[in-house]
């Protein structure tokens, strides 16, 4: 009998003993290709001989010391590494152990900020529906997912919710994209009318959207109405960038492709690879100067910040990234994944939508493809295609269910960077086995 709380305590899951590469290997000896590398956390694949080296020598040096007594060189290394491939602008590094509290250390910083700056009446923050910022309670609060909020709605705070850029479903018939997104800002600058746009902290999106929808990126000019609407207000612009960023969309940023910059980012997931827990809050120097000139300090941290270990696991990750140009061979890969995927989908009768950037893709799976009818969500077909792919020897990271009353079921695609082409076709012809599988079973 197990004694962890397993996030599903239904049973207990499949052990998983060793990885190398693009395989995760469980107790019987099966092989799984891990095409999703977790939730979009291992960008190198497993056993990397590289991190493992220069975590090894870490460990050998100093595992761990408290940042409110020394910083050390590999955070300072780190965060140089960061800095010099940020957007413009953004010039300073918080340190964290995931994208949770990459989230809460980015809504507290926003909130700080303005006290700091003598606007202490900024009080709200504004987020999108069907989006997912965490599971802590203020990134719970900020994330638009009635599922994951629902039993503790009572205690969070209060957030201004608008409508998510979700070209697939919201974008109307005849309408056009300009149209579309001149609507989207329409509904943001009217949220923020409604609340008062001296009282808005600030407005909380991820530029590809991961784990609600599967892989959804903004129309084009969106990113920048929203930041030209959030400069006309004084409200910042926070990129939640967890899942997106580190080079999963082919640029090591998403919001590169976007042509802006935030004011904060939180990034995490592929900073370290998996190969320790670490995140990120990327800031612009006003945010650090404001706090430096105010209370001295930001009023947040945790025991674990700037951890030596895990900073050095994510400078290696990050050097092989740049070293090995892994980012062209994202796009690269990227695109002959999106040719596959089209390849064997396009023609699928309950495949509604394939979309992605670089190597994050999404495929919408529906009952009609003419009127986009999801399926019965009682026959959960999004947890029947994980267990199928499971069983064809494939990790895939479906996700569905009922989020802020949009039903869906969707399948979302983050192979690690260094697979092969032939390792994409084996993902593309597994996920498609597996989805025929499961549709076959399907209630008549
Ligand atoms: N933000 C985004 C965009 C995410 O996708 C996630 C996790 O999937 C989080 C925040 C939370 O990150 P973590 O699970 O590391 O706490």
């Amino acid at each position: 009998m197990s004694h962890v709380i397993h996030r599903s305590l239904a049973q207990v899951p499949l052990v998983a003993v060793g990885g190398k590469g693009v395989e995760l290997f469980d107790q019987a000896g099966k092989a799984y290709l891990d095409a999703s590398g977790g939730a979009a956390v291992s960008c190198l694949g497993h056993a990397h001989p590289d991190v493992l080296a220069a975590m090894h020598r870490q460990l050998d040096q100093l595992a761990y010391a408290h940042t409110s007594f020394f910083t050390t060189e590999v955070q300072e290394a780190l965060a140089d590494h960061l800095v010099t491939h940020a957007p413009a602008g953004m010039t300073d590094v918080y340190f964290v152990s995931g994208g949770s509290e990459a989230v809460e250390a980015a809504l507290k910083m926003a909130r700080q900020y303005f006290v700091e700056i003598g606007q202490p009446e900024r009080t709200h923050f504004v987020a999108r529906r069907q989006s997912y910022h965490g599971n802590t309670l203020g990134a719970l609060a900020v994330g638009g997912n009635e599922w994951r909020r629902k039993q503790f709605a009572p205690i969070l705070m209060d957030v201004g919710r608008v409508a998510p850029a979700y070209e697939y479903r919201d974008r109307l018939d005849g309408e056009s994209q300009p149209a579309y997104v001149a609507r989207l800002l329409a509904e943001i600058d009217t949220k923020f009318q409604e609340l008062g746009p001296d009282k808005v902290i600030a407005f909380v999106a991820e530029p590809v959207v991961g784990a609600t929808l599967g892989a959804v990126a903004a129309p084009a000019g969106y990113w920048q109405g929203l930041r030209a609407l959030c400069d006309r207000y004084g409200i910042l612009l926070i990129a939640d960038e967890v899942m997106c960023g580190m080079g999963r969309t082919g640029s090591l940023h998403a919001v590169e492709q976007e042509g802006i910059s935030p004011d904060l980012m939180t990034i995490a997931k592929g900073l370290g690879g998996g190969y320790q827990p670490i995140g990120a809050v990327l800031a612009q120097r006003k945010m650090v100067e404001a706090m430096r000139r105010g209370s001295g300090m930001f009023q947040h941290g945790h025991t674990y910040i700037g951890h030596a270990m895990a900073a050095a696991a994510a400078l290696a990750v990050q050097q092989v990234i740049q070293r090995d140009q892994l980012l062209p061979q994202v796009l690269a890969r990227g695109a002959y994944l999106q040719k596959q995927l089209h390849a064997r989908f396009d023609a699928h009768p309950h495949v509604g939508d394939i979309r992605g950037r670089g190597l994050f893709w999404g495929v919408e799976l529906v009952q009609d493809r003419s009127s986009k009818a999801t399926f019965d969500p009682a026959f959960k077909l999004h947890a029947k295609v994980k267990a199928q792919a499971m069983a064809h020897g494939l990790l895939c990271y479906p996700m569905g269910g009922t989020i802020d009353g949009l039903h869906g079921d969707h399948v979302l695609l983050a192979p690690p960077f260094i697979s092969s082409e032939a390792e994409l076709d084996q993902v593309v012809e597994r996920l498609g086995d597996a989805i025929d599988t499961v549709l076959a079973q399907q209630p008549v």
